[in-house]
């Protein structure tokens, strides 16, 4: 059956419902080239504005799903667990945590995204290690689970073509904060993966795409929705992004501090958070209950086991182990701009958008489909909401390495930081869940 490009996105644009048919067209249309770019970014705004009903998305997502080849994993082994995040700065959750799953006997075939929008992108942080490849056949991925328990991947030319191809455009045409666009695409990576279970992030808060509880909680359950749909149990838990997580944004620093993670150490809401998502992806794999959870993790932690992984995946996907093991070796630059606070008091608000932004003008991620990262430029967060500030105090260090790249960055960060004369309580960092 064939459409009419035009027709559809005129419907679309004055509310109408789209069909079964028409919306598998196309997904498979676009996939195979035959429709234009502009043609589907104009029907991806007017999805932005007129949104999709759940009769609309299970078909948009289905197509989607099966636009290129779905895995078999049914040769492996242990319980296959995965972690998604809809997307925030600073959120490099899924470095640490998936190591820490295979040092304790959990699988995850991890197929992320890249920076999108003004949030960074798993994919675009590990291609900061010097040789790393996200590009895994999905012939490889039993091979490479049953060795060493973790593949982390990006969307091919044979898996799930149409996100890696609709994020692209998405991410260049402003059509990002959707429910239904960000479920699918979501969804549709994660459902490819022939998973046992599947642990949300789904970030609320100004550096989030959904800005308040009442959106993130609608996405949460659609999501959750779609998995039982799939018979894939899926638990998402909600959390706060008004903030950026750790102290660097960027790319080589949010491996720099994954490392850190891996090794004992790091910030306080990684550490936090990563143990959270490690106890109820156990959960979900069903090798541990609330009680031992807690020790399976520290023991993968403190055994230097989760850190063996994370250099066995660095490995085995091309990397630099070099590089992971002296940090200083992760691409890097010189030039550092240091954002002082102007009076003294209480650090009261941080805003995580506007320093996303700011990476992404200094080349931490892309303004155009076309731009390439630079994985050592980025931003490192040196206070957080609730501390206490001298004047002069550094807030932030800008890594920069072109001046008028740090100007355009400079000139969205003037009302970031607020500082504040009575004393302010550190922002909730969990602030929900549905099952
Ligand atoms: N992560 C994704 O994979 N897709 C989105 O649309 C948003 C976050």
């Amino acid at each position: 059956m064939t459409f009419s490009m035009v027709e559809l996105i005129r419907a679309k644009r004055d509310g109408e419902a789209l069909d079964d048919d028409a919306l598998r067209w196309i997904i498979s249309e676009f996939t195979a080239d035959r429709i234009p770019d502009y043609q589907l970014s104009a029907l991806l705004m007017a999805i932005i504005f007129k949104g999709m009903t759940p009769e609309e998305l299970a078909p948009w997502t289905e197509a989607m799903l099966h636009s290129g080849e779905v895995l078999d994993l049914s040769g492996v082994q242990k319980p296959k667990v995965d972690k998604h995040s809809t997307g925030g700065v600073g959120d490099k959750i899924s470095i640490p945590l998936v190591p820490i799953m295979a040092a304790c006997g959990v699988a995850v075939p991890m197929i992320s995204g890249r920076g999108l929008g003004h949030t960074g992108g798993t994919l675009d942080k590990l291609e900061a290690i010097p040789g790393f490849t996200t590009q895994i056949a999905p012939s490889d991925f039993e091979d490479q689970l049953n060795e060493i328990g973790v593949v982390m991947a990006g969307q091919t030319e044979t898996l799930v073509p149409a996100d890696r191809r609709i994020y692209a455009l998405r991410d260049a045409t402003g059509t990002v904060p959707s429910v239904p666009l960000i479920s699918s695409s979501i969804m549709s990576k994660k459902l490819a993966e022939d998973l046992d279970g599947l642990l949300l992030d789904v970030k609320v808060g100004n550096g989030a795409f959904m800005k308040n509880l009442p959106d993130a909680t609608t996405l949460a359950s659609m999501m959750v929705a779609i998995g039982a749909a799939h018979d894939t149990p899926v638990t998402a838990v909600l959390t706060n992004m008004d903030q950026p997580l750790g102290t660097a944004v960027g790319n080589a620093n949010e491996i720099a501090e994954s490392i850190d993670v891996l090794k004992g150490g790091g910030p306080d809401d990684i550490v936090q958070i990563t143990k959270l998502f490690a106890t109820e992806m156990l959960l979900l794999a069903g090798t541990a209950d609330r009680s031992s959870a807690d020790a399976d993790i520290e023991r993968a932690i403190t055994s230097g086991d989760a850190y063996d992984s994370f250099l066995q995946l660095v490995k085995h996907q091309g990397g630099d182990v070099a590089a992971i093991e002296d940090p200083s070796k992760l691409p890097s630059v010189s030039n550092v701009h240091v954002i002082q606070a102007r009076n003294p008091g209480h650090l009261s608000r941080c805003n995580a958008y506007d320093i996303g932004i700011a990476a992404v003008r200094l080349g931490a991620g892309r303004a155009k489909k076309e731009d390439i990262v630079d994985p050592a430029v980025g931003i490192m967060v040196l206070a957080k909401v609730g501390d206490t500030v001298e004047e002069g105090q550094p807030l932030a260090e800008i890594w920069y390495r072109e001046e008028s790249r740090l100007q355009s960055a400079l000139s969205v960060l003037d009302h970031t930081w607020g500082v504040s004369d009575v004393p302010i309580a550190a922002p909730r960092l969990i602030l929900g869940d549905v099952r």
